[in-house]
C-alpha cells in the first residue's frame, strides 16, 4: 500500500517535540502552553459527582443545555452580547475542534483565508485540509502591529475568511478598538467571515480589558468566536471549548462538529455548568497570571534578554540577540539540554520560519519553576 500524504509538509508539532525533549532530559518545561499546577479540587469533585450520578452517556450534539445556558449568560454579562443557548452556542472538544469546525463550515476549495503570522499552528493546516489557500500577513516584532492597508490589499474576491487571535499566542498582544474598527471597515458589505480565537479571553494584564470581536456589531454578525475552558480553569487535558456564532453560522458549524466528534464528554459539561455560576475564578485570573508574568520578567531583568511585557495570554517572548547569533530552533534545543529550560522557537509560528531571535516561554508554571528558570536564563 502507498499512502499519498494530504499534509506532506506537516510533521510533529513543536509543542510535542519540546515537551518530549524536556521530559527526556529532565528540563523545566516552559515550552508547551499548559499549567504546571492543578485545577480547583471543587471542579474535579463536580466531575466525580456527575459521573457517579450516571451522566455517562452521549451529551446532546450541541452540548448539555445547562452548560450552553451558562456560557450564554457569562458572555452576556462580560460583553453585553446575547447568544441564544439553543441555536448559537455549541460545546466542542477544545478550541482546536472549534477552529477546525468553523473553517470546515465556510471554506470551500480555492477560497482564500487571511492568516496573520506569527500564527497558532493549527490554522493553516485546517484551511488546507479543506482545500482553502492561506494568504499570510507577516507581523514583525517587537510590536506586531497590523497594517490594515496591507490587509486591504490582500483581500480579493476569493477571500472567504479572516482569522484573528486575541489575546495572541505567541506574542501576548491584544487587538485594540482601532484594530476592530479597521477590520470592520474592511469586511462591511462583503461576504467575508471572521474566525476569532479568543481562548485567552480571561488572561489580560495591566488593567487592559479583552476586546472581543463580538463587541463590534459588524464583526459579530459574521464571526465564529472560539473559547476554551482549558486555559480558563487549568484543565487543558480535558479538551473542552465552545463556539459562539449567529444562528445561520452556528447551524453550519454544527454540521461540521457532528462529523468530527458529534458531542463532547458529558460529566465534564455538567460540572462546568455548575462551576461557571461563580465568576470569581475567571475574574481573578488576570491578577493571578499577571503575578506570574511579573515574577518571570523580574527574574530575568538583569539578563541579556530583551522583551516587551505580554499584554495577555500566558506567554512571554524573549529576544536573545544580545546573547547569540544562533537560530532560534537550535538555541531552544540547546538550552533544553544545557541549562534545563525548554521554550518554543518563535520561527515555528511563521510558514517561512522567520527567525527574529525570539524564544517563547510559558509562564503558567509554579513560582518555584519560574524562579529556577529565570535564574538559569539570567546566567546566559
Ligand atoms: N496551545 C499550546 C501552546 O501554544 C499547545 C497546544 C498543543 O500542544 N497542541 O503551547
Amino acid at each position: 500500500m502507498q499512502i499519498i500524504s494530504k499534509q506532506p509538509n506537516v510533521g510533529t508539532t513543536i509543542f510535542t517535540v519540546m515537551s518530549k525533549l524536556a521530559t527526556d532530559v529532565g528540563a523545566l518545561n516552559l515550552a508547551q502552553g499548559f499549567p504546571s499546577f492543578d485545577c480547583a479540587p471543587h471542579l474535579t469533585d463536580l466531575v466525580n459527582f456527575y459521573m457517579s450520578k450516571g451522566h455517562n452517556q452521549y451529551a446532546p450534539m450541541a452540548g448539555v443545555p445547562a452548560l450552553r445556558e451558562a456560557i450564554s449568560e457569562k458572555t452576556a454579562n462580560l460583553y453585553c452580547v446575547n447568544y441564544h443557548p439553543e441555536s448559537e452556542v455549541t460545546v466542542v472538544s477544545g478550541a482546536t475542534e472549534a477552529l477546525y469546525a468553523a473553517i470546515t463550515a465556510v471554506v470551500c476549495p480555492q477560497d482564500e483565508v487571511i492568516i496573520f503570522e506569527p500564527a497558532y499552528d493549527s490554522y493553516a493546516p485546517s484551511v488546507e485540509l479543506n482545500g482553502g489557500i492561506p494568504v499570510y500577513i507577516s507581523l514583525e516584532p517587537p510590536h506586531y502591529q497590523i497594517d490594515w492597508n496591507l490587509v486591504k490589499e490582500k483581500i480579493s474576491p476569493k477571500t472567504k475568511l479572516i482569522i484573528v487571535n486575541t489575546p495572541h499566542n505567541p506574542t501576548g498582544k491584544l487587538l485594540t478598538k482601532s484594530d476592530l474598527d479597521q477590520l470592520a471597515n474592511l469586511v462591511q458589505n462583503t461576504n467575508i467571515f471572521i474566525l476569532s480565537d479568543e481562548v485567552y479571553e480571561h488572561i489580560t494584564f495591566d488593567g487592559t480589558p479583552h476586546l472581543s470581536v463580538m463587541m463590534h456589531p459588524i464583526l459579530q454578525e459574521r464571526a465564529f468566536i472560539c473559547g476554551s475552558f482549558g486555559k480558563t480553569f487549568h484543565i487543558t487535558g480535558w479538551k473542552i471549548g465552545y463556539c459562539l456564532a449567529p444562528k445561520a453560522l452556528s447551524a453550519e458549524f454544527r454540521k461540521a462538529h457532528q462529523w468530527i466528534t458529534f458531542s463532547t464528554n458529558t460529566p465534564v459539561q455538567y460540572a462546568l455548568a455548575d462551576y461557571l455560576k461563580k465568576p470569581d475564578f475567571y475574574l481573578e485570573l488576570p491578577d493571578f497570571y499577571q503575578k506570574k508574568r511579573d515574577k518571570f520578567i523580574d527574574g530575568i531583568k538583569d539578563s541579556r534578554f530583551s522583551y516587551v511585557p505580554a499584554q495577555g495570554s500566558f506567554f512571554q517572548n524573549l529576544n536573545y540577540q544580545a546573547i547569540t547569533e544562533e537560530n532560534d530552533y537550535n538555541l531552544a534545543i540547546r538550552l533544553t539540554h544545557e541549562i534545563g529550560v525548554a521554550s518554543v522557537p518563535a520561527s515555528v509560528f511563521y510558514h517561512q520560519k522567520n527567525d527574529y531571535k525570539i524564544l517563547r516561554f510559558c509562564f503558567a508554571k509554579s513560582d518555584e519553576i519560574l524562579e529556577k528558570a529565570s535564574a538559569r536564563l539570567s546566567k546566559l
